[in-house]
Parts: C-alpha cells; sequence; structure tokens
C-alpha cells in the first residue's frame, strides 16, 4: 500500500474531507557539492534576488541550523492554518526549524478561482503562517503535487477537472476506475503556463524561499493514450518536468526546489517497492537533472539499510531522508543519515499523512525520536 491510499484512510477518518493526496543547511555553496567558485556564484546569485530582510533571515537560519529537522503536514484552509500557528512555539522548543506545508490546490488562486479546491487556504492566513513560523527560527517551504496525483480514487482535482486536454490519459477510465492517480502531460505547453502561476501565487503568499514540488508515485508517464508522449522514453519525460519546473522556481523565482525521490530510484537495484521506488523507467532521469535539487528520499518500513540514501549523495544531490509513523522505522533510517553523514545529508524530514492531529504534533512519537537523533547542536561531519 502506498503513502498515500494509507493517508487516505487516516483523511477519511479524521476529516470527512474529500481527500487530497497527499538545504543544507544549506551551510551555504559548499553543501551545494560544486566547485567552489561556481557554487559559491550560484549561492550568491540566488541571496541576491530576494529582498534584504527576507535573505538576512534565510541567512541566520541557515547559519543556526546545519541539521534540518522537519515535520511534512498537510494544510488544507484557514483553520488548519490556526491550529498550527498555535502549536507553533512548542514545535520551535521541540527543535522542529522547517515545516514542508502541503497545499496543492487547496488555494484562494486569484488568477484560476476555477482551480480552488474548497476548502482553501487565504493568501492573508498563509502570509500570517509564514511570518509566525520565520519569528519562532522555523523555514516555511510550501508544497503543491506535481505531473504525478491529479486525481484521488474517484476525484479528479482541479486542473484535470476543468481542463481535461491535458491529461496524459485523456478520457481514459472515466471515474478514474483502475488508475491510482491521473497525471498532467508534460509536454502540453499549456500545463506549464497555468501552474507556474498557481505556484508563484503560493510562493507569494508564504514569501517561500524553497518550494516543493511533489512529483512521487508517477505511473502515468509516456501513456499510449497520449499524442504526445507516446513512445517516448519515460525517463526524458520525468526529466523534462524536472528540468521545467527547476528553471521557473531555481532559475527565475530564485527559490530552493524539493522533490520526492522516488522516480529516480531503480526499483530493481535498490530492492524496494515500485511506491518508493520506480518500476516504470523513470529513474534514468536522476542524471538528467541539476543537482542543487533536494531530494527528500522517503522510506517508511523499518530496513537494515536504505541504499537510496548513499545512492543520491554520492551521485552529487543533497538529500533529506523521511519516515513516517513507525518510530522503529525511523530509528533505523536515522542510524543510516548519521551513518552517511555529511554537508549533504541536510537532516531528518518526518511525514505526518494524517496519522497524527496538529494539536498533537510537538508529542508524537516519531518527532520525538528524530528530534532527539538530530539534536540542534548535532552537525553534520565534514
Ligand atoms: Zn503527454
Amino acid at each position: 500500500m502506498s503513502k498515500h491510499a494509507m493517508w487516505t484512510a487516516n483523511q477519511k477518518r479524521t476529516s470527512g474531507n474529500v481527500p487530497k493526496p497527499r538545504h543544507g543547511v544549506c551551510g551555504g555553496p559548499r553543501a551545494l557539492g560544486l566547485q567552489p567558485l561556481l557554487a559559491l556564484l550560484l549561492w550568491a546569485t540566488s541571496l541576491a534576488a530576494a529582498p534584504a530582510g527576507a535573505y538576512a533571515w534565510l541567512v541566520q537560519w541557515r547559519h543556526a541550523n546545519p541539521v534540518w529537522r522537519g515535520i511534512q503536514l498537510s494544510v488544507p484552509d484557514d483553520r488548519a492554518a490556526d491550529a498550527l500557528i498555535a502549536e507553533i512555539p512548542k514545535l520551535e522548543t521541540r527543535g522542529v526549524n522547517a515545516l514542508v506545508l502541503e497545499i496543492d490546490y487547496h488555494f484562494a488562486f486569484k488568477a484560476h478561482p476555477e482551480l480552488r479546491l474548497n476548502p482553501c487556504l487565504t493568501r492573508d492566513k498563509a502570509a500570517e503562517l509564514a511570518r509566525v513560523c520565520r519569528e519562532h527560527g522555523i523555514r516555511p517551504v510550501p508544497l503543491f503535487n506535481c505531473l504525478g496525483h491529479q486525481s484521488w480514487a474517484r476525484t479528479t482535482f482541479p486542473l484535470l477537472a476543468k481542463y481535461p486536454e491535458l491529461d496524459e490519459t485523456p478520457g481514459v477510465a472515466p471515474g478514474n476506475e483502475g488508475i491510482y492517480c491521473r497525471s498532467w502531460c508534460p509536454l502540453n505547453p499549456k500545463v506549464n503556463r497555468i501552474v507556474f502561476e498557481l505556484i508563484d501565487e503560493i510562493a507569494d503568499a508564504f514569501s517561500a524561499d524553497a518550494f516543493h514540488v511533489g512529483m512521487d508515485e508517477v505511473f502515468l508517464i509516456g501513456s499510449a493514450h497520449c499524442p504526445r508522449c507516446r513512445g517516448r522514453d519515460p525517463a526524458k519525460l520525468f526529466a523534462k518536468a524536472v528540468k521545467d519546473l527547476h528553471a521557473h522556481i531555481t532559475h527565475h523565482r530564485k527559490m530552493e526546489m524539493l522533490m520526492w525521490g522516488d522516480r529516480f530510484l531503480d526499483a530493481k537495484t535498490m530492492g524496494y517497492g515500485k511506491w518508493e521506488s520506480s518500476a516504470n523507467g523513470t529513474y534514468p532521469a536522476l542524471d538528467r537533472v541539476p543537482k542543487d535539487i533536494i531530494l527528500c528520499d522517503w522510506h517508511y518500513e523499518k530496513r537494515a539499510d536504505y541504499p537510496s540514501v548513499a545512492w543520491f549523495l554520492k551521485r552529487g544531490f543533497r538529500v533529506w531522508p523521511c519516515g513516517w509513523k513507525n518510530v522503529e522505522a525511523t530509528t533505523a533510517l536515522i542510524n543510516c543519515e548519521q551513518a552517511h553523514s555529511g554537508q549533504r545529508m541536510l537532516g531528518h524530514l518526518c511525514t505526518t499523512w494524517s496519522a497524527v492531529r496538529i494539536p498533537q504534533l510537538a508529542d508524537w512519537p516519531p518527532v520525538l525520536t528524530a528530534m532527539e537523533r538530530w539534536p540542534m547542536g548535532k552537525r553534520p561531519r565534514e
């Protein structure tokens, strides 16, 4: 069962809402793993584009946080944001210094009001949440699921519901029967025109300096049903989608880009299942995408080793491993993280997938475990 399937079961139980799918610190240029001069130039360039206050905050945050101790959760509306705002001081006390906030279509988009999925988060509340996070030393990272996860069960999410011509499998499987999640077509130029506007609105509301684009569990890619993509290499298609987003988010918006790592892992050599690694030909895309992308390497089962962590590091990427609710698995993953500690090993991200309510977040056992194992003073080895 995928994490989203488990998450959805929880979501149904806890909210009754329509289910939706679900740096080094950056330590400056060295963490980019590039030649020092080039890395310094890239880093300085990124710093040159944001308001002075925001950059000053980010520079301080990076200096103070050699390890990223994060939590991922969904913030689908203002009520959830208020609940989270109330918990921020406690999360700071625990040592949490980053929050990945899944928004998706639950946002009061202005450019595309037809793509709002209610309930939704307003711009003002997002700005308030981001401000409170920063006041408490926590870096907010909004998340918008790109490419895959455009439907869940019988519900097709707004982009493909309103613009079915953007669907990778247009007209196929009405009601999504037999489809895990729909994907958008990475070769349809209209997709990026719309999606970049959605990303910009969310990023503006949060004054974001980092953005997570999702991109996990993409099964429908290079479909025979798509006139543009049929017969094409899934790895090239996936890499194109990643590079298009990277160009917008990193070059144009001067934000850092994060994404889930599963489509870059070869299921055959990694020994993971088809959810947390790729059995559909996308994994060679790893060689085609920029190495300043932060890979969120999620694994929720207890294993003796998590070979993807060393694999991504060896290939020059920064890695932010992610666990879920199983504390033994979280401990095993953190053992692996610390065995491969270094500037490009960022720390640990606790995903929640609705297994915990916001008021209990600061006392949730996986969070307590991660905060204890990656204390604030513990720095990655050189
Ligand atoms: Zn296509």
